[in-house]
This record gives structure tokens, sequence and C-alpha cells, in this order.
């Protein structure tokens, strides 16, 4: 069948597409207020591709009442047009991802018909602009409503005027009420971006991590040391060396560098729907044994920066320390003391929800793997035991039972979930399976809450779908 030959008659597409998917269409929701306020069933924290991702899922089942906030400008949310310094995504082209199978909202016919089949055809890897801008078109045809430039804050408890449970969350714009939150805050989710103790002491004139904004001209003619062998650390050492620095460093602790994607392995239908209904032993198993290996580096990333003969790569030389030194960081290695500039840490995030400002009121108590499930010691992983450890519906659990029973409605999507569900929430090559699972999972809470309320309706349906002969059906 031929694909769409342009932008509006995909758009159509879409329509339709929704249109004749849109079974079970009856709206089962009704309004709630707190206060007499308005209350959201659902407020999604975080407008990137796993916030918009489950909005629509929870669109195709009816949820309407519903807002998005992202503390991002329009076409600013995630790190697609921010502090990714990639050129392309490392997923391939083809995977779905928000579309949720549905084929007129994929990525593909979306670069089909913006710019031709051939185009498609030839492109290897997509563009993360070009992703971004999918982003934006993917939210605009689905109808998400995304409220930018709106920061969440601190999520407490609260009940609706008819007593169900519901949420407050302070934000920017004044609080706001929501039967559930989706929190889809990236990859500080649950924690924030790490970097070791001895470089983060350094003046931040002399140190970043590789999520901040970073002036790579100033390092023009300067040398750089970056802490790390995954992509984005090869993505920094990239625009340095673009950048003009005299001389760029990467420094991978490990004895070999990370060749191997272990995502790649873990790609198929069993593992990415089912990993998170099997026993902790399993899931730990499998889920340290992929966050052990680290994400690696794809060969796009290593060209990038190989082609530059000022880049060195040090295999097995990890930081020790770290100190300033006439002007310069001295990071000491176990092959003697190493002078640079600036160093950039490319050392990813840490689960810590004491960092993150919308759990302060329950962080003390959410349940964490390590409260939940001691492997054996060969298998032992103190980061991992801070990922928490969460329901079956994607919400997290209390470490001490009754003190904050309504976190059960605040639902993560991101980073976070690796753990309990594999790489549920953080990659796109899961999206397809994981948003209808969390967005089955707030609707679960949804209609547990409010059964009574729905058996009452129940009772009270009197909608005759035949109209009988009164004549002749009279009552003997
Ligand atoms: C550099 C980089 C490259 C990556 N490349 C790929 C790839 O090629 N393929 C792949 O599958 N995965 C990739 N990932 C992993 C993952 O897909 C991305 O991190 C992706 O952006 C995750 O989507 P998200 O919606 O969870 O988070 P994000 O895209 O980070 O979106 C979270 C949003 O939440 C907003 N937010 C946070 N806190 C608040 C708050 N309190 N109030 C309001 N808004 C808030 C932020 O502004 C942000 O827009 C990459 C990750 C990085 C960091």
């Amino acid at each position: 069948m031929p694909a769409p030959r342009n932008l509006v008659e995909l758009e159509a597409d879409v329509a339709r597409d929704l249109a004749l998917t849109a079974h079970p269409r009856m709206p089962w929701l009704v309004q709630k207020t707190v206060g007499s306020m308005p209350c959201l069933d659902v407020l999604v924290i975080g407008g990137g591709q796993c916030g918009l991702a489950v909005a629509h899922a929870l669109k195709r089942d009816q949820v309407h009442n519903i807002l998005v906030l992202d503390r991002a400008e329009y076409g600013r949310e995630g790190p697609w047009t921010t502090y990714g310094r990639m050129k392309n995504l490392r997923s391939w082209k083809d995977q779905t991802g928000p579309d949720l199978r549905q084929p007129s909202l994929t990525y593909e016919a979306w670069h089909e018909a913006s710019f031709g089949q051939a185009h498609w055809d030839a492109m290897r890897w997509i563009p993360k602009e070009s992703w971004n801008d999918y982003l934006l078109w993917f939210r605009r045809v689905t109808a998400i409503p995304v409220r930018n430039g709106v920061a969440a804050g601190t999520i407490t408890p609260a009940r609706t005027d008819d007593d169900l449970p519901a949420l407050r969350i302070e934000t920017s714009d004044g609080p706001m009420h929501a039967r559930k939150v989706v929190l889809a805050t990236g990859q500080e989710g649950v924690g924030g971006w790490w970097m070791p103790p001895h470089i983060a002491a350094l003046p931040r004139e002399h140190r970043a991590h590789t999520n901040e904004m970073i002036d790579f001209a100033a390092l023009h003619g300067k040398t750089v040391a970056v802490l790390g062998a995954g992509a984005s650390a090869f993505d920094n050492a990239a625009v340095a060396l673009e950048e003009g620095a005299a001389e760029v460093h990467i420094f991978c602790r490990r004895a070999e560098p990370m060749i191997v994607q272990p995502y790649r392995w873990l790609t198929f239908a069993g593992f990415l729907r089912h990993i998170g209904e099997m026993p902790n032993e399993w899931r730990w198993r499998f889920m340290a044994h992929i966050l052990g290996l680290r994400e690696g580096f794809a060969q796009d990333h290593y060209d990038r920066v190989m082609r530059f003969p000022n880049l060195r790569f040090h295999v097995g030389v990890p930081w020790e320390d770290a100190r300033m030194q006439d002007g310069r960081v001295v990071l000491t290695t176990p092959r003697g003391d190493f002078s640079a500039d600036y160093c950039i840490a490319g050392t990813g995030v840490r689960m810590d929800a004491a960092l993150c400002p919308e759990l302060s009121a329950c962080q003390a108590n959410i349940a964490q793997w390590r409260h939940r499930y001691t492997p054996p010691a060969e298998e032992a992983d103190e980061r991992l035991g801070h990922f928490p450890y969460l329901n079956a519906d994607s919400a997290f659990t209390e470490q001490r039972p009754g003190e904050t029973p309504w976190i059960a409605d605040i639902d993560l999507f991101g980073i976070g979930t690796t753990m309990s569900f594999g790489p549920a929430g953080s990659s796109i090559n899961a999206m397809a399976i994981a948003a209808p699972r969390l967005a089955a999972g707030v609707t679960r809470g949804l209609f547990a809450a409010d059964m009574p309320r729905l058996y009452a309706d129940l009772r009270a349906y009197d909608l005759a779908q035949v109209t009988l002969d009164e004549a002749r059906s009279a009552a003997e």
C-alpha cells in the first residue's frame, strides 16, 4: 500500500485510525472536585517521550481529564535539543515507540510523509532533532494537553469532595489536584545526575557533568579529560574535539571497554513484557547483569571521536582522586597523575529520591529494592539496591506500611522503573509495551477507588435497548 504522500494525508490517516480503534469508547470517569476546585484524573509530570506516551495510552482508555506539565519551554523537553550531544538516536530507526503500534503514528510514517520514502530508505539513524520534531508532531495530532514552562513541586495527600484519595501537587502555576500522578521526569525521576565526590568538589569552572550546559567554545586549545566510556562520554568528547580542544582524553575505568549493547539482547517481547512479573530473584539477576555491564557506546560514537588524532582513549584507568594545582585539574590515576584544564563526568545517574522535590513529603518511606530483596553475595550491587521497589501498577510502595499510603497513587515511568520492570520507561524500544501497562495500572486504581459509584451507576442503569409492544406484553 502506498504511504501517505505528505503530512496532511498522514494526519487524516491518524484521525481515521484513532477513530477506528477507539473501542471501548464509553466515558467512565466523572469530574471530581477537591474543596470545590476541579480535580484532574491524572497529572503527568514531564512532557518528554514517556509522559507523552502514557498520556496517549490514557486517552485511548477514555481518560481525558488529564494534564501534562513540563518545566521546559515548548520544544526543549528531554535531552534531544538540550544536553544530548549525539548526532543521532542509538535506537533502530524502525522501532515503534509512543505510537503504541498505531502505524500512522510511527516515526517511520512521519518521516516518510515529511521527507519521502527514498530519504527514509537512505537514512541509517534518526537525527535527534528529527526525533524531537516527531515528538512535537505526535503530541499535536494526538491532542495531548501539555502545559510548558510549569514546574511541579511537592506532592501531598488530599481527598476529593466525595472522599476518594487524591493528591495535591504544588506547581509554579499554583496548587493542582489529581487522583493520580505519573512521574515521567526523565533520568532524574527518582535521583539525580551523579559524579564522583572528588570531581564534584572541583571548582565549577573546571568540571561538568555530561547533562550540563557546557561552553565548549571556551575549551578551544585546552586539554579536556572525560570520565566514562558510555555514549554520552563519547559525545561530549566529540563536541570538545569539534570545537578545537587541543587534546581530549577519555578515561574508561574498566579493563575492557564495553562494546556489547545488552539492551539489544533484551529487545524481545517475552523479556520486555514479562520480566516485571517474575520473582524478585530473577528480576534482580537479569537486571543486575545488564546494568552491571552498563550501556555501551555505538560504532558511530566511536568513529566520531577516533577521526581526531588528538583523542586518547585510556582503558582501565579510573580517576581515584582530583585536586587543583596551579589553575589546572590534577587527576590521580593508577598510572600516575594526569593534568587537564577541564573535566567532564559521563557518569550517569544515581537513584536517590531525597533529591526529588516532588517526593519530598514521602521519599523517606519509598521502598527500595534493598528493603525487599537481598541478592546472593555474587550478585550484590549496592547501587542497584537504591532503585525503588514498585508495585505491579508501577506505583511506589511503602517501606513502613501505613505512614504514607497515598504514594500508591504516584506511578513512576522512567529509568527508575528499570529494576522492577526492565527497560520499561527509559528507552524507546520498550515503550509500546510499557506505556499501556503503566496506563492500565493507573486505570486500575481509578476504577478500584470509584467502585461504589460505578456499582450505583449500574444499579440505576435503565437504558432500554428494546421497545416493547405494551399491548401484547401486558402482565397476566
Ligand atoms: C543523551 C541521551 C541520549 C539518549 N538516546 C537514546 C536513544 O537513542 N534511544 C533510547 O531509547 N533512549 C535514549 N536515551 C534514554 C531515554 O530514552 C531518554 O532519556 C528519554 O529522554 C527518556 O524520556 P523521558 O520522557 O523519561 O525523559 P525526558 O525526555 O528527560 O523528559 C522528562 C521531562 O520532564 C520534565 N521535568 C522534570 N522534572 C519536572 C518537574 N518537576 N516539573 C515539570 N517538568 C519536569 C523535564 O523538563 C523533561 O522535559 C537517551 C538518553 C540521553 C540522556
